[in-house]
């Protein structure tokens, strides 16, 4: 089965409209909720080599708050951890606690401040966005560097995969805390550039994008790591050996205790919540480790999605049933394996286009595939039943003159005193009917040769006047039976090149059409004229049944007749204009059809003249 270049065209169309559709798709709330929860998966799936982590977590836990009377202890218990770890000089220590306002303990915590090398703080933004809370001057004096700590989570599921790396308050701008607090490790200055923020010799790859600003994915430590070390405040004091951990490490300081209100979801928790202070540990270390995960560039994701949409929609161009459903899915699945191929090499690639484009795509070629099967086995039901018809009819036509051979010679043979005459008579009979047949026969041969692909015509000379005149002729007996007379008009004294016979054939045929499909005592028309370059025009005009436009568009089919047609009573089986146009096309010609229902039809061939 082959099919037509319009329906290639309308299976380009399903292609494209699916990759477009399935762009769109990954676009909508639910296509990005769709690609974050895939994203998750490959994140739970592919966990990086264990590594020794740069920083701990100073933990205000359950226990601590219990031993330090509840939530006013905060500050006495970070002022005592703080004492116990400063012996074993951690590197920097970040504090992911809001000190806005002054309380009771403020003494004991600026005097533990003031013995904190690389001290970090920590800032939120009011409610309203307005402003910033930043530490009271007295803590303030103390630190190296302010980071911020408001949480941007997912806006439809509350997770936390990324962090804005900037925040700003009107115009006042802060790092978030796990940035500031590698600047103040590093002891760099911040560099930006639209593409990406450096620090150092270190690049950290978050493209400035305007209103959204700029985002870091957090590679969460592993949970065959054990997430990020910790040790809360009431451990240090029951075992003050426990400080070394703390030795050369990055510290962060917060609140783990269930009571805290920042405790966000991760990828990898599952239901479990992470403490504020730890999502902000992890932050630092993928910071620090350079474990960036970057998103695909648009235009590569949109590119790959098309080439799947592209595939799938082949795939059903060329092959079909079970093979096609294999090969889909061996799509499908690639469509899977590239976005867990492009994580294992640290990029995010969405999910959703790519799989959509698939289904989109294979789903509609595979609809398409199908109704063109079915068009195809209805035309061709159409075909057998006109071929048989045709057969039928043929062989009816070629009964007639066998059945009038057959008799005029059974007579001859039976009375031997014929009168001459009479005999003279049959005789004639006999050989205008076998020549009739052995035309009839030369015809359908002829035919048989022109279906024969890449079957080489004749060329010969011939003119063009003999021609017409002798198809007038042999077409006059049909007209005169129904009273229409055969006009030939003024025709140029051309030669035509090429078979003279299958011409014939042509210009007949669209005589003894004009002759059927007319009432009788009407007019059939031919002439000719010259056309510029070496072409000349054969017109057979009549003043017939005619037809409307949609029903010329169809004439040239095999075996189409028109309603008006079939309902004259004339014999015919619709194949002789397709024989036609064959004829016409095989000489590099064309044919024209001029028609009006009721009005008459002029058929018009143009053909190359004999220079
Ligand atoms: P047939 O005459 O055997 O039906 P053709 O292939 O010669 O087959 O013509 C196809 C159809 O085109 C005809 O059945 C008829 O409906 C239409 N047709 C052809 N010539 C004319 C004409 N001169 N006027 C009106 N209809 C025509």
């Amino acid at each position: 089965m082959k099919p037509n270049p319009g329906s290639y065209a309308i299976l380009a169309a399903l292609v494209l409209f699916s990759a477009l559709a399935a762009q769109v798709l990954g676009w909508t709330a639910f296509g990005r909720q769709i690609d974050q929860y895939a994203y998750d998966f490959v994140f739970r799936l592919e966990q990086p080599a264990p590594w020794q982590a740069s920083s701990i977590v100073l933990a205000i836990d359950n226990r601590t708050l219990t031993k330090y009377d509840g939530l006013t202890g905060i500050r006495a218990a970070l002022a005592d951890g703080l004492d116990r770890i400063a012996p074993a000089h951690p590197a920097a220590v970040a504090v992911d606690v809001i000190l806005a306002e002054s309380q009771a303990a403020d003494n004991q915590l600026e005097a533990a401040f003031a013995r904190i090398h690389n001290l970090v703080l920590s800032s939120d933004m009011q409610p309203d966005g307005s402003q910033w809370e930043d530490p009271i001057p007295r803590f303030r004096k103390y630190a190296a560097g302010v980071g911020e700590v408001h949480a941007d989570l997912d806006k439809y599921d509350a997770v936390s995969r990324d962090l804005p790396l900037e925040k700003a308050a009107g115009i006042d701008r802060r790092w978030t805390l796990a940035l500031e607090t590698l600047r103040v490790v590093r002891r760099a200055d911040i560099v930006e550039s639209p593409e990406d923020l450096t620090i150092g010799p270190e690049r950290i790859p978050a493209r400035d994008r305007d209103r959204d600003g700029r985002n870091l994915r957090i590679r969460y430590t592993p949970l065959k790591m054990g997430g990020i070390p910790m040790v809360s405040v009431a451990n240090l004091d029951a075992n003050p050996s426990l400080s070394s951990r703390f030795a050369g490490k990055v510290v962060f300081a917060g609140v783990t205790a269930q009571t805290a209100t920042d405790r966000w979801m991760t990828p990898y928790s599952n239901g479990v919540i992470m403490p504020g202070v730890e999502m902000h540990a992890n932050a630092y270390e993928t910071l620090a480790r350079q474990m960036f995960l970057v998103d695909v560039p648009l235009r590569t994701a949109a590119a790959v999605t098309f080439l799947f949409a592209l595939a799938a929609g082949l795939v059903y161009a060329v092959t079909s049933g079970w093979i096609a459903n294999a090969l889909t899915l061996l799509i499908l699945i690639a469509a899977q394996i590239v976005p867990a191929a492009a994580f294992a090499h640290s990029v995010v690639w969405p999910w959703m286009p790519g799989t959509s484009a698939v289904v989109l795509a294979s789903a509609s070629a595979a609809a398409w595939r199908h109704l063109l099967v079915r068009r195809r086995l209805a035309r061709a039901e159409s075909e057998k039943i006109r071929y048989q018809q045709t057969m039928q009819f043929v062989s009816h036509e070629m009964r007639t003159p066998l059945t009038a051979i057959q008799g005029s010679s059974e007579l001859i043979g039976r009375y031997a005193s014929m009168p001459e005459a009479k005999r003279r008579q049959m005789a004639d009979l006999i050989n205008s009917e076998s020549k009739r047949l052995a035309r009839m026969i030369s015809t359908f041969l002829s035919v048989e040769r022109l279906s024969e692909n890449g079957a080489e015509i004749k060329r010969e000379r011939f003119p063009l006047r003999d021609l017409v005149e002798r198809c007038a002729t042999r077409a006059r007996p049909l007209a005169e039976n129904k009273q229409i007379a055969i006009e030939i008009l003024n025709l140029p004294p051309d030669d035509l090149v090429g078979d003279e016979e299958l011409m014939e054939y042509a210009v007949y045929n669209l005589l003894t059409n004009a002759v059927k499909y007319s009432p009788p005592q009407t007019r059939v028309t031919v002439s000719a004229e010259e056309e510029r370059g070496d072409r000349v025009r054969i017109s057979v005009q009549d003043q017939g049944i005619g037809m409307d436009k949609k029903e010329v568009a169809r004439i040239f089919e095999k075996f189409y007749r028109t309603r008006k047609a079939e309902q004259s009573g004339e014999a015919g089986t619709g194949i002789g204009l397709a024989i036609v146009k064959q004829i016409v096309n095989e000489h590099g010609g064309t044919i024209d059809v001029e028609s009006e229902p009721g009005r008459g039809s002029k058929f018009t061939l143009v053909l190359k003249r004999a220079s």
